[in-house]
């Protein structure tokens, strides 16, 4: 092969650098081997060499969307609205008058509204403001956990991995976070566009009223679902006791005095007795 390059030459090399680096042509064509099949077109964005419209559109959504480390968390006890904040809040997409900014939004003053101490940003409002601080203090209480100051999602992620809780349960109190967040964020904006100033002291009492609400609700009904396909699947009935007793908890967690105060009844939910049967609360 190397023969036939030289001979595809118009004239014959001079020497010097010419000789040389048809040298080292001649050494990188020699490890060649062409095959004898006739030419083809082929795609050279995939490994199959083959076109493909849904593969061209992956390659283009990997180019032109956003991507981020960390996957999006969907907690199923709380509405959807309130997992789609939760999913703009996590990727700095929210209206803060930092990123307001960053856009290019002329504001008057980039200080946080509700303590002017510090520039808004996602974290100062959801995890360092005082309000922040107030309200996660007092859900930490609720659940009797102990309250730390995170600055980010990921620190408070990585508090939230070392609780020793059930999955069910560490789902429930993943949804309550989002929803004091959700209630902080609600409270920001009314108190920046409303002339009537919300009330900080009503903020906590809505979390829990709105967040056990709820969670309960979705909890029965997944308990529901999860009964109903237990007719088909003819499930053990330990592990159905199991899951009466992680709902239980849930309950309970909730002050006996805020129940009756919001009459949230707990109804359709069983409990325990000494013999292990299950009798209504
Ligand atoms: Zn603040």
């Amino acid at each position: 092969m190397s023969g036939s390059v030289e001979t595809s030459f118009r004239r014959a090399i001079r020497g010097g650098v010419e000789h040389q680096q048809l040298v080292e042509l001649q050494s990188v064509l020699d490890s060649v081997i062409l095959s004898s099949a006739t030419d083809r077109w082929y795609f050279s964005l995939f490994s199959s060499g083959d076109f493909s419209v849904k593969e061209v559109r992956l390659a283009i959504d990997n180019m032109v969307l956003p991507s981020h480390d960390v996957p999006t968390r969907w907690v199923k006890f709380i509405p959807i609205k309130i997992n789609v904040f939760m999913w703009r809040a996590r990727r700095d997409c929210l209206p803060t008058r930092h990123n307001l900014a960053h856009k290019g939004v002329s504001l008057e003053s980039l200080s946080c509204p509700i303590c002017s101490l510090e520039t808004e940003d996602i974290h100062h409002l959801l995890f360092s403001c005082s309000l922040a601080q107030e309200v996660l203090k007092r859900v930490c209480r609720w659940w009797d956990l102990d309250y730390q100051l995170w600055s980010s999602f990921s620190e408070w992620e990585t508090w939230l991995s070392s609780i020793r809780l059930t999955v069910h349960i560490k789902s429930i109190l993943e949804g309550v976070f989002y929803v004091s967040w959700w209630f902080i964020w609600g409270f920001r904006n009314r108190f920046i566009f409303e002339d009537i100033k919300p009330v900080r002291s009503r903020l906590f009492d809505d979390i829990v009223s709105s967040s056990f609400l709820w969670c309960n609700s979705r909890t029965v009904q997944i308990r529901m679902m999860k009964k109903a396909n237990s007719t088909i699947r003819q499930r053990n009935q330990k592990s159905e006791w199991e899951e009466e007793k992680e709902i239980m908890r849930v309950g309970l967690l909730v002050p006996e005095g805020f129940l009756l105060s919001h009459n949230l009844i707990f109804s359709g939910v069983t409990v325990p007795s000494s013999e292990g049967s299950p009798k209504k609360a």
